[in-house]
């Protein structure tokens, strides 16, 4: 990207990666419309690492999947880096989310044909780095795969893998792209409490060397190791800051609330 004097100079201020204003997100209409996020405003600072707490069917979700371009709110604002993205339509959505955002579900998601390898390399070939050639890419999806700790998985399928180390190769895909923002729903969530805790120096050591990340969890032991908290509840933000003591009491509230269901 070409910048002029001008913007350069813009760019000593540090542009807030994620600014929201009044985000809203009503699912169908009428006597059935739901309303997943009943005004949001939120501010991510670059380098953040916020960790996103709430009771299931608060909206986290929803707005994991607004953060990420994956959808539009309703009503409200979501700029990204400076841009305003909440009316974009979806091609250019797409454009943006390839570009700037890395996922990471609890699920992994990752192609069960595909090796580690492949998987990685995948949003390369889909973003826009036709200058890369085949081997630039590989060279790069294996230099992400050995930073996660799986040089030596390369070519194992995900049904070869642990639950964390299938997670670690949907980081790694997250990170080939070098987003401005990751986003991680539930990451720890289908794993066990060794693997969970591996995932999540992963993370932190991420946040160390700069990511800026958004992080869905129910533990208070996880969002522990976010920089802050925040709590949503009804669609709407009640903590912009949790202490972790607070954190702690809203994972066993929520966690009944689970087992109410
Ligand atoms: P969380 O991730 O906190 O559990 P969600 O964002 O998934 O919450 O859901 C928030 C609310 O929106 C819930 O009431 C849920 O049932 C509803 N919801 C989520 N996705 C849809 C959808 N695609 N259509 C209709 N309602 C939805
Ligand atoms: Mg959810």
């Amino acid at each position: 990207m070409t910048r002029t004097e001008d913007d350069q100079g813009a760019d000593d201020v540090e542009k807030r990666v994620i600014e929201t204003s009044g985000l809203t997100r009503v699912y169908g209409r009428g006597d059935v419309a739901v309303h997943a996020l009943r005004g949001i405003d939120m501010t991510v600072d670059p380098g953040e690492f916020v960790a996103l707490m709430g009771a299931s069917g608060s909206g986290k979700s929803t707005l994991m999947n607004i953060l990420g371009c994956l959808d539009r709110p309703t009503e409200g604002s979501y700029v990204l880096e400076g841009e305003d993205v909440s009316q974009l339509n979806k091609d250019k959505l797409a454009g943006i989310r390839n570009r700037r955002i890395g996922f990471v579900f609890q699920s992994y998601n990752l192609l069960p044909r595909l090796t580690a390898l492949k998987n990685v390399m995948l949003p390369l070939m889909y973003n826009g780095h036709q200058s890369l050639s085949k081997g630039e890419m590989r060279e790069r999806a294996v230099s992400v795969l050995e930073a996660v700790g799986l040089g030596d998985r390369i070519d194992h399928r995900p049904n070869e893998l642990s639950g964390g180390e299938q997670q670690r190769v949907a980081i790694a895909r997250a990170l080939v792209n070098d987003p401005s923002l990751v986003l991680a729903d539930e990451p720890t969530g289908n794993l066990d409490s060794k693997s969970g805790d591996e995932i999540m120096a992963l993370l932190r050591q991420l946040h160390r060397s700069g990511a800026t990340i958004v992080m869905v969890t129910h533990s208070a032991h996880d969002a522990a190791k976010a920089q802050r908290i925040m709590a949503l509840r009804d669609g709407r933000v009640t903590a912009r800051d949790l202490g972790v003591e607070a954190a702690r009491r809203l994972e066993s509230v929520t966690s009944l609330e689970g087992e109410a269901r």
